[in-house]
């Protein structure tokens, strides 16, 4: 790895002198747009990135400039200081015993402010009317969850990058009530296609393609083979550093000619890969080298956040990975494909994800999204008219929380306790506990809705049965990394041939140019000598422990990982990966965002460590399905919820929890 290990010892304390001169040519001493230490203490504050003057129709600088404006906010994002403690407190067992009573009765409130509370609130407002009372409360200083926008500013021109949540996966398969939502949005499919289209190619115009980057801690030698993809894969593998023996077994690999499990029928196949890791199909099975490993360990981390062994070799067939083309399965129906790829759970025509429409990627992620119901519910606070001018539209934080508008959107806010006033089936009310910056404070509501994780949910709901609690504990959501780097700009990435660069043995195993797109007055980089955001994703895997134990390590890796750290690691990747085709880490990075997600993808069952009940079929046996059960006038909400880390599942849970309470409000 690349990356000095996050128990080395502080940068500041005893550095040695040739760390020192590392440092250095790293840039580690130079100011970016903001430094945020462990604990969130931040220093350094510095004009480098901020906009000179407005250009067109961005609004945010008098915003920025001031620092207050959640989106421009460098540093460690995600999960970011100030927004976990409460949570972890309450989980080691503080209560908040005298809260403090908030004159306020609302219809609804909705705990976590990503899609899904979001969209818990425009069901309910569209159900019950314009004038329903709805809070929505969230722990972030921002709205939108894991739907997080990265804005940075130089030189006047705003730059983009979705912090979380990245794209409208495979549209084609949302639900009727999901894509209903996008369309109430104003996301116009065809409108957006046509946009995008007028750039979305500028890479590969350049020439600029997928690479390989070979780190010497793991294949011997730092080395950026560009062409993957392109080139037949010995000619790729030729100028790599694998040993002879992993070239030869991947292009065996790659070839698919060989049936490594003769015998068997197809379906008997699918049973044994179901039950073994793609790691030990290739090692123990097609009795391929380590190097073979070590290249392709990275490769499903994108969906599963873990390395090839805790992926089960069946799911690695239905991504197209390298290895069973000899062994004849037949094609897997729809109604039986995976939560993760395919995503059948909750999807209601099951069609393979990579059919239809292709994927929908806003210049902020789906951010986007997050911004458009928050415009549906306060237009005041997020002007604008359409899903083109929301990317530029300046929000109005200081509109989200008042007193004059039925909806607020209450941030920096973590819910404690949820109970109902009286017994669960004849209450009238519920009150909610929430912590906002050291106080405690009690509202009421006519129903909430839990739109937050499932893990949260025991440890602020005390009046659910046991078994409900252990149901919803029972997933582990995994942790990742989403860092967005500006830089000066993109030259190397063109010297180099690449617009992306996979780099399995890397801390961060994958970089890239942000996506080349336009919507509305918004256009990425389209010319190398200017800046661009440069993406880097990571995924704390410890190979060998369960799947659910590398989340929960990974997690505490995160937490534990200082910005520093980051810092450091991010410019010697993109300095060894970048610096023999021009990069230069110390002058060329213009500002940092590590969004660090310890709590992120919603856990989907996997065929390694769960019934393939759970895994394969929509079964009411499945723990998010029994966790999810409301109560009373509450309902649970979230991705969690079904057992599948995407937008429409989010949406889709926020519809049927607003459908159980409305129910329940009737009764
Ligand atoms: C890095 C990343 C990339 C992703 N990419 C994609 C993608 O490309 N496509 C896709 O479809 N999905 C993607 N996902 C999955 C994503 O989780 C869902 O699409 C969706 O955004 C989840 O929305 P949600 O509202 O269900 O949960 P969240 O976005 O997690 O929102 C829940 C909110 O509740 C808050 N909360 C929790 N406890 C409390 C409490 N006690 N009090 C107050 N607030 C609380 C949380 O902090 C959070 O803000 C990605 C996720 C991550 C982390």
């Amino acid at each position: 790895m690349s990356l000095i290990p996050p128990s080395s010892p502080p940068h500041t304390l005893g550095m040695s002198k040739k760390q020192d001169k590392l440092d250095r040519e790293l840039g580690m001493g130079r100011s970016i747009s903001r430094r945020d230490f462990l604990n969130g203490v931040s220093v350094a504050l510095t004009s480098s990135v901020l906009p000179t003057s407005a250009v067109g129709a961005f609004q945010s600088l008098q915003a920025q400039e001031n620092g207050n404006y959640p989106p421009t906010r460098t540093g460690m994002r995600g999960s970011h200081a100030g927004s976990f403690e409460v949570a972890h407190e309450m989980r080691e067992g503080k209560t908040w015993e005298r809260p403090e009573t908030v004159d306020e009765l609302h219809d609804l409130v909705v705990v976590g402010g990503g899609i899904s509370g979001l969209s818990a609130a425009y069901f309910f407002k569209k159900l019950h009317g314009e004038r329903a009372r709805i809070l929505i409360l969230d722990n972030h200083d921002d709205f939108g969850g894991h739907a997080k926008r990265n804005e940075f500013w130089h030189q006047g021109k705003m730059y983009l990058m979705n912090g979380g949540t990245l794209n409208v996966e495979a549209p084609a398969q949302y639900s009727t009530v999901a894509a209903g939502l996008l369309w109430e949005l104003g996301i116009d499919r065809t409108r957006y296609y046509e946009s995008v289209a007028k750039v979305s190619d500028l890479y590969r115009k350049l020439g600029l393609g997928y690479g390989v980057f070979f780190d010497r801690e793991t294949f011997g030698a730092d080395r950026l083979v560009a062409g993957y993809g392109k080139l037949p894969i010995r000619e790729f593998l030729a100028s790599s550093p694998l040993s002879e023996k992993a070239k030869t077994d991947l292009a065996r690999l790659y070839g698919g000619k060989e049936d490594y499990l003769t015998g068997l029928s197809s379906d008997e196949k699918k049973k044994k890969l179901a039950r073994v890791s793609y790691r030990d199909y290739l090692v123990e099975i097609a009795k391929a080298d380590a190097g073979v490993v070590a290249f392709l360990n990275s490769r499903p981390m994108g969906l599963f956040c873990t390395g090839i062994d805790a992926v089960p070799a069946l799911y690695a067939w239905e991504m197209e990975f390298p290895g069973f083309g000899g062994l004849g399965l037949a094609p897997t129906p729809p109604e039986r494909l995976l939560a993760e790829p395919g995503g059948a759970h909750g999807r209601e025509n099951g069609a393979r994800a990579d059919s239809g429409d292709p994927d929908m990627y806003f210049p902020d992620g789906n951010a986007t999204i997050a911004r458009l119901l928050v415009r549906a519910l306060l237009p005041k606070a997020v002007p604008g008219r359409s899903m083109e001018d929301v990317v530029a539209s300046h929000v109005d934080y200081g509109l989200l929380d008042r007193g004059d508008h039925p909806v607020r959107i209450r941030l920096e806010s973590t819910v404690v306790k949820v109970e109902h006033d009286g017994p669960v089936d004849r209450a009238r009310e519920v009150s909610l506990t929430y912590v906002q910056r050291g106080r405690a404070f009690r509202v009421r509501a006519g129903a909430a809705v839990l739109a937050c994780w499932n893990n949260v949910i025991p440890y602020i709901w005390s009046e659910i049965p046991e078994d409900q609690k252990k149901a919803l504990l029972d997933g582990v959501k995994a942790p990742l990394v989403y860092t967005s780097v500006l830089v000066s700009n993109w030259k190397s990435f063109v010297k180099a041939g690449v617009s992306g660069v996979s780099a399995p043995g890397s801390y961060h195993v994958s970089l890239g140019l942000g996506p080349s797109l336009s919507l509305g007055d918004y256009r990425s980089s389209q010319d190398p000598e200017t800046p661009v955001v440069v993406r880097m994703s990571r995924y704390p895997c410890s190979p060998g422990l369960s799947r659910r134990e590398q989340h929960r390590v990974g997690r505490e890796e995160l937490l534990s990982t200082d910005f520093e750290t980051c810092e450091r690691g991010i410019r010697d990747q993109l300095g060894r990966t970048l610096g023999p085709s021009g990069f230069d880490p110390a002058s060329d990075v213009l500002a940092i965002t590590v969004n660090r997600w310890p709590h992120g993808y919603a856990y989907a069952y996997n065929t390694l460590y769960d019934p393939e009940e759970w895994a394969f079929t929509s079964s009411p046996s499945r723990p998010a399905i029994r966790g999810r059960r409301p109560w009373g006038r509450v309902a649970i909400a979230n991705s969690d919820a079904a057992a599948s880390p995407h937008t429409d599942a989010a949406i889709d849970e926020a519809y049927r929890a607003v459908m159980e309470i409305s129910s329940a409000l009737d009764t």
